[in-house]
């Protein structure tokens, strides 16, 4: 299979969704596998740089799975969220330029109060994530009073400060299992993870409709066909998947971005179906060079992800741009929950469970969202389960 091609395909796509004249001409170069002759001697010359810069600011770069394939390349550590979570935590250095999006550097900010953490591209945000809002939880809460709140990592750090327990797709259900049996759940804002995780652990949980515009297109019919095609192949999905609810009983295996990488390294496989970000059949190719890795939707691009590229990442050592921080009383109140996951998933002892702070108020973060238009494909999806 021409995985050059595919790759440089994946990025095509994501041109048309980034829409800036600088991101088109970068994305001419950027597909990361050396396809593009004139690409191949502006990445290398842009690595050259970026390379001596590092040092010199003292940098880490940590880049996320579903980053293009140049930046994984100058990047110190490529992984999930949890993972990169982990890296931040234990990082020297004095900067962390942070690959991925704004939640994410929010996280390494909180976590690491003494460290710059920058980010390429402000704009690089995250649809699921600014589908709640810190009032919208505030009032679920009051109607569901003795309610846990447990929220999927990919939310603002003002959401989080309103939550009890933060969790990720790779430590979602020792999450929901090491909260007391007798307690109601309130998951936010992932409906396909919360669906999976209360299939998985059998308990109540009540879900926010909130979803993933890149994983919500891959459509089952397509996977379908795929597997027609590849009867051998093995079906790997990311719970954030829309087709989550037909597809579940037919996946192979349900994984975390970075459970995918150590699934398709160990499988005894060749051929794999990749239901989530494409972004990641970069780092599959890359490590399993004899495997094949068939995308399950080409569709499947995150325009925030695609923000980022070895141009601004060159900019944000030079400038150190553009720095992330989280207001103290904000971090205070959303590092509970992120302490709470972090003890759990390091199977250490978790934390009491003490009463929150007092709320804090946001401005403009406690105004709700304009309401979320659900596609057909995602609506039918959803009515499987209601
Ligand atoms: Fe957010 Fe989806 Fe992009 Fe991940 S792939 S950053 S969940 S919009």
């Amino acid at each position: 299979m021409d995985t050059n091609g595919d790759q440089a395909g994946h990025h095509a796509e994501g041109v048309v969704g980034a829409g800036s004249a600088e991101t088109r001409s970068v994305s001419a170069h950027a597909n990361g596998n050396g396809h593009h002759a004139n690409g191949n001697s502006h990445h290398a010359l842009l690595k050259e740089k970026i390379a001596i810069l590092k040092r010199e600011r003292e940098a880490v770069i940590l880049a996320h799975n579903y980053q293009d394939g140049a930046i994984q390349d100058v990047a110190d550590f490529t992984g999930d969220s949890l993972g990169l979570a982990r890296q931040a935590q234990q990082t020297d250095a004095k900067v962390i330029l942070f690959c991925g999006v704004h939640f994410m550097a929010e996280t390494a900010a909180m976590l690491c109060p003494d460290r710059k953490v920058i980010v390429p591209d402000l704009a690089a945000g995250c649809s699921l994530a600014d589908m709640i809002m810190p009032g919208q939880v505030r009032r679920w809460k009051q109607e569901h009073p003795g309610g846990v709140v447990v929220c999927y990592i990919n939310t603002a750090a003002a959401v989080k400060a309103e939550c009890d327990y933060c969790c990720t797709s790779a430590n979602g259900e020792d999450i929901i299992n090491a909260i007391p049996a007798d307690k109601e759940i309130l998951f936010v804002p992932d409906y396909y993870l919360g669906s999976y995780l209360k299939a998985k652990t059998g308990r109540n949980i009540e879900l926010w409709k909130g979803y993933c515009p890149a994983h919500a297109v891959i459509d089952p019919a397509h996977i379908e066909k795929l597997q027609e095609i590849y009867p051998d192949a093995e079906f790997l999905m990311h719970p954030e998947c829309g087709c989550l609810t037909k597809q579940m009983d037919v996946a192979d295996k349900i994984l975390s971005t970075d459970g995918m990488m150590k699934h398709v390294k160990e499988s005894k496989s060749s051929t794999f179906i990749i239901a989530t970000e494409n972004g990641i059949l970069y780092r599959m190719r890359k490590e399993n060079p004899e495997k094949t890795f068939l995308p399950a939707s080409e569709q499947a691009t995150c325009h925030h992800m695609e923000r980022n590229t070895l141009e601004k990442v060159l900019r944000s050592l030079l400038t150190l741009q553009y720095p992330v921080t989280v207001e103290p009383q904000i971090a205070r109140r959303a590092l509970v929950c992120i302490e709470r996951m972090m003890e759990i998933s390091n199977k250490a002892k978790p934390l009491a469970f003490p009463a929150q702070e007092a709320p804090v108020v946001y401005g403009w973060l406690d105004k709700d969202p304009q309401p979320v238009q659900w596609g057909d494909h995602v609506l039918a999806a959803a009515n499987d389960l209601s």
